[in-house]
């Protein structure tokens, strides 16, 4: 099927400038017809498809939404926005970002969740002979796992929390959960790309063949080019989880256990180390009741030392075994870890799972959050990376004051270490082997008011702002700036190079307009 942007013209007649005709011509000077095989959605759908993301904060009208068929009907989409004088292309994984990374105004809106199925095909690196997967940069991670683990046995080896991601858009950030600490993120562990970039080509890149393009990519924002095809190392899959969650009341004991746990050799640690946050009080969303794994399992602050703060800590762990491992010798592992740390035994928390379902845990808090309108209301989420050196003064500030009575959702903060991460990549981070990621994940309940959102959008700020005037090593993690200065100030002296990558590969920055790092050239 050969489809065309069908004659469309705005609400707002102010707009018109930007319509798309069915001859492709139009008034603000596109010269090509859109000639794709995949569909074309103009008008209110498309707002409604692609006007909003998961943060909920922000509503525009992209001109049409782009279902491809394949990277040549992206290529297309570029193409057509390189012959006109102002259109824009932002991919739209799953629109999960908060702030309209994924969203265009006026512009096309490429939906790679159309091509979620054109890659799914495992093999071995030459040398080596690690497994790897190619999938679609428009797959699902939920699919991805599932795929690999019931066909092959097999698993990608990082992993971020939430699996509801496409791969090209974690891709574009970093993609971090709790095995990071041993992997680096996810974009350490892809060898090969096929990308769209902002020049109209097709590219295959990786660390030998096109680097430049395979570095910038990654982490990248969405900046140089769009990800059709990845190919993501995998490992054997685990049969079961054991999940633990163990209590603190000190953040210097906390963050000394975390430390040491991620420090380990290979092998020779946890599979997973997350930390979280929580109120010291019943509150049923930020307190106590946040950290027991399973109903029969019974929070007694009893145990809390009388010196306990406004919010305690909570490490989270999780260690892979196969169903053939004996109890005994799982117990073992785990207390030979377990044994060198700090905490009240009695404020332990653990179940024994399959692995699949560890990795989909936070899709049964999606399905609560569905149930009690939180998953729609707004996100106003704030993510950073806080070095080491630090984090103690910004748990200070921010844990034990400004969010001290909670955020409404998790608020994690646990340690990734730096030289896991290639600085390649055009990922930024802190200074220093270890920093932390902290991440606020604020839920409102349905109804709230738009002046509190504002409320927590403006904390958010006080935040950042207090990092700033406080020099804090700090840098944020799905970076969201409205001015030229400030992403100066996040990129510091990877600035130019980011620049630079941006001439080489989108030069016209037709690519990802919802970023606001750069306004389409004329
Ligand atoms: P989108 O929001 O659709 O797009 C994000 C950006 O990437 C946009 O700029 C878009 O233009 C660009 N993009 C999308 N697809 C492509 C592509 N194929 N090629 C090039 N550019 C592309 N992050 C973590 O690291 N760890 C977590 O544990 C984690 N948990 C999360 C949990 C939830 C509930 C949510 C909502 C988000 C979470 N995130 C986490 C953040 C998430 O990784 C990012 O927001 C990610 O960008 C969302 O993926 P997406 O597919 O929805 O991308």
């Amino acid at each position: 099927m050969i489809a065309y942007i069908e004659p469309y013209f705005l609400d707002n007649e102010s707009d018109a400038s930007s319509v798309l005709t069915v001859t492709g011509r139009s008034s603000d000077g596109v010269s090509e017809s859109l000639n794709i095989q995949g569909e074309i959605i103009c008008g209110a759908s498309a707002a409604d498809i692609a006007g909003k993301d998961f943060g909920g904060m922000n509503c525009v009208k992209p001109l049409a939404v782009v279902r491809p068929v394949g990277p040549e009907d992206i290529a297309a989409a570029v193409r057509a926005a390189l012959s006109s004088d102002k259109l824009t292309v932002a991919a739209r994984g799953n629109g999960h970002s908060i702030n309209g990374q994924a969203t265009a105004e006026g512009g096309l809106v490429v939906d790679m969740r159309s091509t979620a199925e054109n890659h799914f095909e495992v093999g071995f690196l030459t040398g080596d002979g690690t497994a790897f997967v190619d999938v679609s940069g428009g797959a699902l991670w939920e699919t991805v796992l599932k795929r690999c683990v019931s066909e092959y046995g097999l698993a990608p080896r990082s992993w971020t929390d939430y699996l509801g991601l496409t791969v090209g858009g974690t891709l574009s950030n970093a993609g971090v959960s709790g095995q990071a600490f041993r992997y680096g993120p996810q974009t350490e562990n892809v060898t090969e790309l096929d990308v769209v970039t902002g020049n109209g080509d097709v590219v295959t890149c990786s660390e030998v063949e096109n680097s430049e393009l395979f570095f910038s990519v990654l982490g990248g924002l969405g900046q140089f080019g769009i990800i059709t095809r990845a190919r993501v190392l995998l490992q054997p899959a685990p049969d079961m989880v054991r999940w633990i969650r163990i209590v603190y009341a000190e953040f210097d004991e906390f963050t000394r256990d975390a430390e040491w746990l991620v420090s380990q050799k290979d092998d020779s640690s946890f599979d997973y180390v997350e930390g979280f946050v929580f109120v010291n009080g019943d509150d049923p969303v930020n307190g106590w009741p946040t950290v027991p794994l399973h109903p029969d399992h019974d929070f007694d602050p009893t145990r809390l030392p009388k010196s306990s703060g406004s919010v305690l800590y909570c490490l989270e762990l999780a260690l892979h075994y196969r169903d053939s491992d004996s109890n005994s010798s799982v117990d073992k592992r785990v207390e030979r870890l377990i044994g060198r740390l700090r905490f009240d035994e009695e404020l332990r928390f653990e179940v024994d799972l399959p692995y699949l379902d560890f990795l989909l845990r936070v899709k049964r808090s999606e399905e609560l959050a569905k149930v009690n309108g939180t998953w729609e209301t707004p996100h106003p989420w704030l993510n950073l990376f806080v070095s080491k050196r630090d984090i103690g003064e910004f748990d200070q500030k921010v844990f034990k004051e400004l969010v001290k009575n909670g955020v409404g959702g998790p608020m994690l903060v646990y340690p990734l270490l730096r030289s896991r991460w290639d600085d390649r990549t055009s990922v930024v981070l802190p200074e220093g082997e270890i920093f932390y990621i902290v991440a606020l994940l604020r839920f409102v309940p349905p109804g709230a008011k738009a002046s509190s959102v504002d409320k927590l959008v403006a904390q958010n700020q006080e935040i950042v702002q207090w990092c700033v005037k406080n020099g804090i090593d700090f840098k944020l993690y799905l970076p969201h700036y409205k001015s030229r200065e400030e992403w100066i100030r996040h990129f510091g002296n990877r600035w130019s190079r980011f620049v630079d990558r941006k001439a080489m590969f989108d030069p016209m920055a037709i690519l990802s307009p919802g970023q606001k790092v750069f306004n389409r050239a004329l």
